[in-house]
């Protein structure tokens, strides 16, 4: 009997996973999404993807640039807007420097672009960047940046080709349970029935499960960007930045810089999660909070003392308590996958979560190991709101501790 399956959201991980569900030819399948593709936190993604080799970077990563975006784009006929730039990874301190050398020694060993810059070398790559504050950077040549709704779109398409069924306009209210077992998914047009749901609701997949009791580990951060017209003009191909030590990062963007935070005690989501109809949309600007990395970005970019901002982004994401997604089932519940909370990287981890969740519908040898994303890793204080907002507060600045980033 063909199985029916349902994955409930429609941003960059949900139509990942409907593509790997069709690709792995997993059942009958129906991705059902509230609003339109990639409404939630998937349109204002800076869409930047990095390789590095730690862990929970290096074989997902290399999946997602070597095998899954070269396929999506072709079965699709949709670009994606990939490009790739290369990222100066800039240190202040010997400890980010050290670590950086490690990471970089790793890159030559594997045959990439991959070099150790000192101070005075880094203008050649952004002229932006004023290097006296820095005491050397790492030339990271395996990365990029791609346009998010348009990687969306290509999965989307890819998965429509496949014969995966899309519904926009179409919100999931609940789940249709037979005792322990999930039996379908409720819609305001009626009950559509599964063996098996994926839930893919990024920011609201909390508020989603926890009519079952489910409190998974996960919280709405609010995380900022800016973009600044600049004098001159940076070039497309002008490598991406990060400074672990600053806890700032960015790129050419329109010929501009965009920079970005992630802070020490983010501001958390008032409910876990922003209403549920907030679709294409932002929160309000908050230059107090933004204010001091802005400062830390003109250190290391003197024209942003003057470049006007053109466009300041608060975008909401969900973050989980250690900064791992939420990928696999969930124990006392049959016939439901989670794949949720991207802290800030779910452009980057989508092939990954698109292919592990092939591999647990269909049974197959796992490529990519589930242990470490398990949902139910947490203990009993993820049903308190309290204790989780002040946890997943630390979240997002968690990425930059030892400059593993
Ligand atoms: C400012 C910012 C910059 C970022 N930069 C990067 C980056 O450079 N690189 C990177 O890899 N990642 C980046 N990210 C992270 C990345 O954008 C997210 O991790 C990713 O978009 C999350 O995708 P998602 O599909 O899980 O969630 P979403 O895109 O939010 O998709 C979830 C979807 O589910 C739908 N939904 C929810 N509940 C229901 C329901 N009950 N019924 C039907 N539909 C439902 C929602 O409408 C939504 O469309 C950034 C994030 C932010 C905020």
């Amino acid at each position: 009997m063909v199985r029916r399956i349902v994955v409930v959201g429609g941003g960059v991980i949900g139509t990942s996973v409907a593509w790997h569900l069709a690709r792995a030819d997993a059942g009958e399948i129906v991705l059902v999404e509230r609003h339109q593709l990639g409404a939630g936190t998937t349109w204002h993604s800076a869409g930047n993807i990095l390789w590095n080799p730690i862990d929970m970077h290096d074989l997902p990563i290399l999946y997602m640039l070597d095998e899954v975006i070269p396929a999506v784009t072709e079965e699709s006929g949709q670009e994606t807007g990939w490009l790739e730039t290369g990222r100066l990874c800039l240190a202040r301190t010997r400890a980010t420097l050290d670590v950086l050398a490690v990471q970089a020694e790793e890159g030559m060993r594997r045959g990439f672009v991959s070099r150790m810059l000192e101070p005075s070398d880094i203008p050649a790559y952004n002229p932006l960047i004023d290097p006296t504050p820095l005491i050397g950077a790492w030339l990271n040549g395996k990365v990029g940046r791609l346009n998010p709704a348009d990687l969306t779109a290509a999965y989307a398409r890819a998965a429509r080709r496949r014969g995966v069924t899309t519904l926009e306009e179409r919100p999931a209210t609940g789940l249709a349970m037979q005792g322990v077992t999930v039996c379908g998914v409720e819609t305001p047009q009626g009950t559509i029935p599964a063996d098996l749901v994926v839930v893919c609701g990024g920011m609201w997949s909390r508020r989603f499960l926890e009519p079952l009791g489910i409190a998974l580990g996960q919280w709405g951060c609010e995380h900022f960007y800016a973009i600044a017209r600049t004098d001159p003009a940076l070039p497309r191909e002008t490598p991406s930045f990060i400074s672990p030590d600053d806890s700032i990062y960015g790129r050419e963007e329109v010929g501009g810089l965009l920079f970005g935070a992630f802070d020490e005690d983010a501001i958390t989501l008032e409910d876990g999660a922003p209403p549920d109809d907030f679709a294409f949309s932002l929160l309000s600007e908050n230059w107090d909070k933004f204010g001091p990395y802005a400062e830390r970005a003109a250190e290391l970019f003197p024209c942003l003392k003057t470049a006007p901002i053109h466009r300041f982004v608060n975008g909401p994401e969900a973050f989980s308590i250690d900064g791992k997604p939420l990928m696999g089932p969930v124990t006392g519940i049959e016939g439901l996958l989670v794949a949720s909370a991207f802290n800030s990287a779910g452009v980057s981890y989508s092939g990954l979560a698109g292919q592990m969740m092939a591999d647990l519908a269909t049974g197959a040898s796992p490529r990519f190991d589930p242990a470490p994303y398990d949902p139910d890793r947490f203990d009993e204080r993820t049903h308190d709101p309290h204790w989780m907002r002040s946890t997943v507060s630390g979240t997002p600045s968690s990425k930059y501790r030892d400059a593993n980033v």
